[in-house]
């Protein structure tokens, strides 16, 4: 054997020990926590996952984070080039060309419109701005509470069967009425930062928009992830329950997220679409844990407004989906699927089985 081919034999030796020893020390290396947080959607946006390379991993929460405020530019009723804006704009007037992501989410939002019987309703659009709650602004003063013959009138203008929709374009027909998709959009840009995520190879971490939230894998050391349900009492951040999640979200509606306060009563920002007012009910809050977080956020949102005993039933047929709901006079009922596996974490509630 020439000299020459004994160095080049002994260069590709060193060259698999490298590579051999690299590769064991990648994989016995911790994965390590990248986290950065935005405000998106008019909320807090968090995004933790763990990786080993926290290059990538900064990489894949920017890229999360873009797919998310391409969502929110798309569906903002308050950006004034969004499809949304335009749509309703443009109500009576003519059909717009919307994006695939607009569309995807008028679809879910006519689907679970028929599932829920019509209380999710993202025709509710002119409602939801005369209680003004649903966005928030720097103006001190709350908005008034509408007089009641505004709410009769605006009532009126949200039969989703107003929307048509052509191909990518939809137009609404009905001049008067306007789509709201607060309840149902910050799921879907949820799903599709968990999905950026995964695309780029990350197993384990948790995207939260503002209380909409997938928990990605299992934490780094195979545990599950622990979630907590918040006390709705105001200024409190005391945890009523504890549970343990894999590769699921959670999404929690409740009367003391958003709302104006007039002579003691609260006016919350979930409407009931049958009385054009908030939902009114022995309910603080419901916590939907499911496959998906569109899912959670809109049927949260709708088993706040059917109340305990429908909202429970409804949950109770659906599959992949379980639900928590909190009362006023501090009950709480789950559905079958999950009632064992809550973990009790504040004595002034009852858990009711
Ligand atoms: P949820 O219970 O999930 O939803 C309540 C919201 O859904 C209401 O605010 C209303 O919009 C709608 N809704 C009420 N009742 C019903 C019903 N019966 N059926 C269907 N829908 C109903 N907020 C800001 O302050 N500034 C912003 O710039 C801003 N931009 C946003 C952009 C987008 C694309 C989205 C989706 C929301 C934006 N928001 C903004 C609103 C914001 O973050 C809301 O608080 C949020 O969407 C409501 O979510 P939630 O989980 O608190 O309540
Ligand atoms: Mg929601």
């Amino acid at each position: 054997m020439s000299n020459k081919t004994l160095i080049t034999k002994a260069k590709i030796v060193l060259l698999v020990i490298f590579l051999i020893l690299g590769l064991t020390i990648y994989r016995f290396q911790k994965p390590q926590l990248v986290q950065e947080n935005q405000f998106v959607l008019g909320t807090f946006g968090q995004i933790h996952l763990y990786t080993k390379s926290p290059k990538s991993g900064n990489k894949a929460i920017n890229q999360a984070y873009q797919r998310i405020r391409e969502i929110e530019n798309s569906m903002s009723i308050i950006i004034s080039d969004s499809d949304i804006y335009q749509l309703n704009e443009n109500a009576g007037i003519k059909p717009i060309k919307v994006t695939q992501d607009t569309l995807n989410v008028i679809h879910k939002g006519l689907e679970y419109y028929e599932l829920t019987k019509g209380a999710f309703n993202i025709g509710l659009g002119k409602i939801s701005k005369l209680w003004g709650v649903n966005i928030e602004t720097d103006n001190k003063i709350p908005p008034a509470i509408p007089k009641e013959e505004e709410i009769l009138d605006a009532k009126k203008h949200i039969d989703l069967y107003q929307l048509e929709i052509n191909n990518n374009e939809l137009f609404i027909k009905d001049p008067k009425m306007s789509i709201d998709l607060g309840g149902i959009a910050k799921g879907y840009a949820v799903d599709e930062a968990v999905r950026t995520l995964e695309d780029l190879g990350i197993k384990s971490g948790f995207v939260n928009l503002g209380g909409d939230i997938f928990v990605l894998g299992s934490k780094p050391d195979g545990t599950a992830w622990q979630m907590g349900i918040q006390s709705p009492e105001l200024g409190s951040s005391n945890v009523i329950v504890k549970i343990q999640l894999r590769n699921s979200s959670i999404v929690t509606s409740g009367d003391y997220q958003r709302y104006i306060e007039k002579d003691n009563k609260r006016y919350h920002h979930i409407i009931d679409p049958s009385t054009g007012y908030p939902a009114e009910n022995e309910l603080t809050s419901v916590t939907i844990i499911s496959d998906t977080t569109i899912k959670g956020d809109s049927y949260s949102t709708a088993a706040f407004v059917m109340g305990l005993e429908k909202g429970l039933d409804f949950i109770e047929n659906l599959e992949n989906t379980e639900g928590i709901f909190l009362t006023k006079d501090k009950r709480i009922y789950a559905s079958s699927g999950i009632r064992d596996e809550i973990e009790l974490m504040d004595k002034e509630y009852k858990l009711f089985k």
